[in-house]
């Protein structure tokens, strides 16, 4: 038996009809932006397996960085002790993040760092003896699959067998060019006719969405109009931080400040999972009380794990080199270039770029689902060609890893004009 008949015997994937897929490609090997799998098929990696991976597969610096860690201090409890690593991982946030996030809270990936964020906004203000139990987020959004981050997401098949179990979200138009108006008018009766504790979005990008862009500008004016409110804002850049849209982080393009950011995904470089909560001062001091009832009594097992913390300092060691913002430089100019020529394709209805990200929306007849046929033809044909890339819909992306070569990142470009060309018709 085959690996990936053996995996049939045994193991549930995530978003996965069992019925319809099975026999996977079983990866067991990967570098730079390759992998490959048990029959020794190579592909690309175009969207840094699922966005997590901006240095590469294998990559030997954190290889070694986690290597050192593990013999060194390979996990101590974060409940009343602390370590080297965490202490170094939060100096250097000081630094990276905007100016206002002064507290860090670590676990394990992007949903638990979205439910940290809505369970400390709520019990910021129970702390406080205010009533506050709705929290506004985007249509369309991607948050998470546990319970917190789930409710405010907006993606319907992901969430609709809990509508029941979940909290009171009020959701917002994503304001695209054409919705800005729209999306602040919502923002604002939402705000007048809710005790709402806190706004959460993905900044400029929502990812899961299909690469949906919109301004720097808007967010900051909806941003506003939550502090006028003292509303809390929640930037969630488990997808677009640690250089996807083209800074440091997505809320860099901001005149505002958000007042907790989310971040997981690259954090660790796609080596361990680990997410971090950051948040200001003021969020913090809210939990500063003689009545113990006040503390955040929220934690995971493997809070600030040292081999994860030593990860998230390697990458963001990786990331600081000149090396990285050239290769981000050079991807962008690759996409705009691309953009520039497939716009022209009959098949094209639209594409946007912001950063390393590039989205196309193909031209249909009717609106297509979001695990639809088309999106599963479109799939199985780059993956037959060797490159991994996931449609949404009818949006097919490309946010490859940071390394990627010219030369793959054209084999994917080709591909998917080809794609436009004999599968869409
Ligand atoms: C992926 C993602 C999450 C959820 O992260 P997990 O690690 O899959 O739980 C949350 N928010 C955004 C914006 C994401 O892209």
């Amino acid at each position: 038996m085959t690996l990936s008949e053996k995996d049939n015997l045994y193991n549930w994937h995530p978003y996965t009809q069992h019925q319809l897929q099975s026999n996977f490609p079983a990866i067991v090997k990967g570098e730079n932006e390759f992998l490959w799998d048990e029959n020794g098929k190579q592909y690309i990696d175009a969207i840094a397996s699922w966005w997590v991976n901006p240095f590469g597969h294998a990559n030997p610096f954190l290889a070694q960085a986690i290597y050192t860690q593990l013999t060194t201090l390979e996990h101590v409890l974060f409940g009343g002790f602390t370590h080297n690593k965490v202490v170094e991982l939060a100096e250097k946030l000081v630094q990276i993040l905007p100016s206002n996030q002064k507290k860090y809270f670590y676990s394990d990936n992007g949903s638990t760092a979205v439910e940290v964020a809505i369970k400390a906004s709520l019990q910021y203000f129970y702390n406080k003896g205010i009533k506050k139990n709705t929290i506004v987020a985007f249509e369309d959004a991607f948050h998470g699959d546990t319970f917190g981050a789930m409710a405010v997401s907006g993606i319907g098949l992901f969430t609709e067998a809990f509508q029941d179990a979940l909290l009171h979200v009020i959701r917002i138009p994503v304001p695209v060019k054409g919705k800005e108006e729209e999306s602040k008018k919502a923002l604002q009766k939402a705000l007048a006719e809710n005790e709402v504790a806190a706004f959460v979005f993905e900044p400029l990008v929502l990812g899961a969405a299909g690469m949906v862009m919109y301004e720097a500008s808007v967010l900051d004016e909806l941003l506003e109009i939550c502090k006028k409110n003292k509303v809390f804002t929640i930037a969630d850049e488990v997808m677009t931080g640690f250089g996807k849209t083209g800074k440091l982080f997505a809320c860099d393009y901001l005149n505002m400040q958000p007042d907790m950011m989310c971040l997981s995904k690259a954090l660790t470089g796609g080596t361990i999972p680990m997410a971090i909560t950051s948040f200001t001062q003021e969020i913090f001091d809210g939990f500063i009380s003689e009545n113990t009832n006040h503390a955040f009594f929220h934690g995971h097992t493997f809070t600030a794990n040292p081999t994860g913390c030593a990860a998230a300092l390697a990458s963001i060691h990786l990331l600081e080199q000149p090396e990285t913002k050239k290769n981000i430089d050079r991807i962008h100019a690759n996409h705009l270039v691309f953009e520039h020529n497939i716009r022209l394709n009959n098949n094209v209805a639209a594409t946007r770029v912001k950063g390393i990200i590039f989205a196309l929306e193909v031209k249909v007849a009717e609106k297509q689902a979001y695990y639809g046929a088309l999106r599963n033809k479109l799939y199985d044909f780059f993956i037959t060609n060797g490159v991994i890339l996931r449609p949404v819909g009818n949006t097919i992306y490309i946010l490859p890893p940071y390394c990627i070569s010219d030369e793959s990142l054209h084999t994917v470009y080709e591909l998917i004009e080809k794609a436009l060309n004999e599968v869409v018709c």
